[in-house]
């Protein structure tokens, strides 16, 4: 027996799995080199497994090690968040805002895979990035992507947490903008994710504490201290956190600058100005 294109959609559909078609392609180029290779022996063996890890929910990119995002594709594991195209929209912005103003140093918090700070760095060849995270796993996928896409020499890393009182000594200050994709799902709502999010993404980049703001409360605290004046931010948001940001931002001193919506039509990106 072999597998082709036909019989792993076959397989993906009886499974429920959405985009059967396209999943296939994908798995079969990933195994044969071409979406219509006729798959046998070992490599037939190793996406038969594929294709059983898929129909328990294992979502694509983390059974191929892989994910496409901007322009570029990066590494994942269960390590990290999966990157979204939701949040490309955020990193649209920040690059047009980096080249505006000629930013010199951006910081990212809870880099996780590094795919925004990385994005942004390579398409801004003169700007510095630093990359925070809590999870040291995460930082070593990180800085996989970062030496696969020849950026190390512009990017530092660091271990490290906003609910410390040293954060500050850690980052070092003075950065022209923050950017930020941190956890916003509401605890209570973590167990009603879909299988692929909640039980493959890790649950340090999904739980946003009991009312979703408790990452976002931290930050607001942070940002002004760590922000050059007429410094930017940009946030994600989960959906219907937009305006509820801005209130959490209401003390810091930073001015509100724009909402953006990202291809849905969600109000995904939150930006504030120092
Ligand atoms: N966007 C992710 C989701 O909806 C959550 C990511 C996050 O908490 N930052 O599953």
């Amino acid at each position: 027996m072999s597998l082709n294109l036909n019989e792993v959609v076959r397989l993906l559909a009886a499974g429920k799995i959405p985009s059967p078609r396209l999943e296939a392609r994908i798995l079969l180029e990933n195994a044969g080199g071409s979406p219509y290779a006729e798959v046998s022996g070992a490599a037939e063996e190793k996406l038969r497994r594929q294709i059983e890890r898929r129909l328990a929910h294992t979502p694509l990119d983390k059974l191929l090690g892989c994910r496409e995002f901007y322009k570029n594709s990066f590494v994942v594991s269960e390590d990290v968040l999966t990157p979204r195209p939701d949040t490309e929209i955020l990193v649209e912005a920040a690059i047009e805002l980096v080249q505006q103003n000629n930013f010199a140093k951006i910081l990212d918090l809870g880099t996780g895979s590094g795919c925004i700070l990385l994005s942004i760095l390579d398409d801004c060849p003169a700007t510095q990035g630093t990359a925070v995270d809590a999870s040291e796993p995460a930082l070593d996928i990180a800085r996989r992507n970062a030496s696969l896409l020849g950026l190390s020499e512009r990017i530092s890393f660091v271990h490290g947490s906003w609910f410390e009182d040293g954060f500050l000594q850690k980052t070092g200050s003075g950065f022209d903008m923050i950017v930020s994709n941190p956890p916003y799902i509401p605890t209570a709502d973590i167990a009603s994710l879909e299988p692929e999010v909640r039980e493959h993404d890790p649950l340090s980049a999904l739980d946003g504490g009991a009312d979703g703001f408790v990452h976002y409360k931290k930050i607001a605290a942070w940002a002004p201290l760590l922000l050059n004046d007429g410094g930017y931010i940009l946030l994600e948001a989960g959906i219907g956190q937009a305006r509820q940001i801005l209130k959490v931002f209401a003390d810091t001193g930073l001015t509100p600058v724009d909402i953006l919506p990202d291809l849905s039509g969600t109000e995904r990106c939150v930006i504030l100005k120092k």
